[in-house]
């Protein structure tokens, strides 16, 4: 086995290296930023140019991370590693490593939609494929993006003839970036931001990723009206002080999760807007198809239902833990002087 499963997480003893450990190691190559991928405090990260600028936004300026352009090799120990865009945010990468004639593809999160702010996903073949399950479950069908989007802007325009604010809450990584791209050309405006978003889309923008025109919300002058604005924010956001602001805004969700009518009730949304940045259920199956493999280790998710559906199709499945799941929606942790009280809290959630 070119990889086993170990307290620390995924470990190639071969290479010496682990893939998205779930503690501090010495030599940790990392899928993407989110919280559940990329832990603090290892010794030497290596992660996909493409990313570094966001990875930082959680490691630190400082931090010891090596890059790799997508589809260059390096080799450790007589082990091929190589990094592969996954098409979930901007810089997520699939981790290929070769050795001795075997071939492993460690996918992170992925997806296989478009979205203007990352590299599209690229079916790498191998002999076994790690993938992700967060929405391995065949209820799980995404409608075209822009099917959503139109829904967005429809939502923002009856709100706007109503003098209501809209908020919609979107992870502040990735998430949040893909809606103002996707909504850039919607006539939406003006449009402020959570500070735990303005800072990654600040991320964005300093790795060359255009996104539409934002103001951090706290920088407005007081006793304006909010009427006709869009706010976007994390889902921490949602009943916390930070909102009353915004005076009584209509609210949204934009989420995988939305797809589940109950998901939006529990959590009082006016609006739920199914949008993801993770593979839904015929997207998986396509893109485990399209990799060759013969075995796949199901990880993050729904792991069981995948696991169960590939071995009646006559593969080797295995699901394997993980010690962290979902999105940690903390990215704001690391928000010197921002004075949202919101951002304290961390939800764990896509
Ligand atoms: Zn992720
Ligand atoms: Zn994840």
């Amino acid at each position: 086995m070119l990889l086993r499963v170990t307290d620390q997480g995924l470990y190639c003893e071969a290479g010496d290296f682990y893939i998205d450990p779930w503690e501090a190691v010495d030599r940790a190559v990392i899928t993407h930023a989110h919280g559940d991928h990329a832990r603090w405090g290892s010794r030497l990260y290596l992660a996909a140019r493409e990313g570094e600028r966001v990875l930082r936004t959680r490691l630190g300026d400082d931090a010891p991370i090596r890059t790799l352009p997508y589809g260059e090799t390096i080799e450790r120990n007589g082990v091929r590693i190589s990094l592969h865009p996954a098409g979930h945010i901007l810089g997520s990468a699939q981790v290929r490593i070769e050795y001795r004639g075997e071939v492993w593809v460690v996918s992170g999160d992925y997806k296989t939609e478009p979205d203007p702010t990352c590299t599209p996903f690229e079916p790498i073949r191998c002999h076994t494929f790690v993938t992700e399950s967060t929405f391995g479950l065949p209820i799980y069908r995404w409608a075209p993006q822009a099917k959503t989007f139109a829904e967005i802007r429809a939502w923002w325009r009856q709100n706007r003839a109503e003098g209501r604010a809209c908020v919609l809450l979107a992870y502040a990584l990735g998430k949040a970036q893909r809606l103002l791209a996707g909504l850039a050309d919607a006539g939406i405006g003006p449009i402020y931001t959570h500070g735990a978003v303005e800072r990654l889309n600040q991320a964005y923008r300093e790795s060359g990723i255009p996104l539409p025109h934002t103001t951090y919300a706290l920088r407005r002058a007081r006793g304006e009206s909010w009427a006709g604005a869009l706010i976007v924010a994390p889902p921490s956001a949602l009943g916390s002080p930070w909102l009353r602001r915004f005076g009584s805004p209509s609210t949204a969700f934009a989420s995988g999760w939305m797809r589940i009518r109950g998901a939006r009730r529990r959590r009082a949304l006016d609006r739920g807007f199914t949008l993801s940045d993770h593979v839904d259920w015929p997207s998986l199956l396509r893109a485990i198809e399209a990799t060759g493999a013969e075995r796949v280790w199901v990880t993050h998710g729904y792991r069981e239902p995948v696991v169960r559906w590939l071995r009646e199709q006559g593969l080797e499945a295995e699901a394997v833990a993980s010690r962290w799941e979902g999105e940690l929606d903390t990215e704001s942790s690391a928000a010197p002087g921002v004075d949202d009280e919101a951002e304290a809290s961390a939800e764990t959630e896509e």
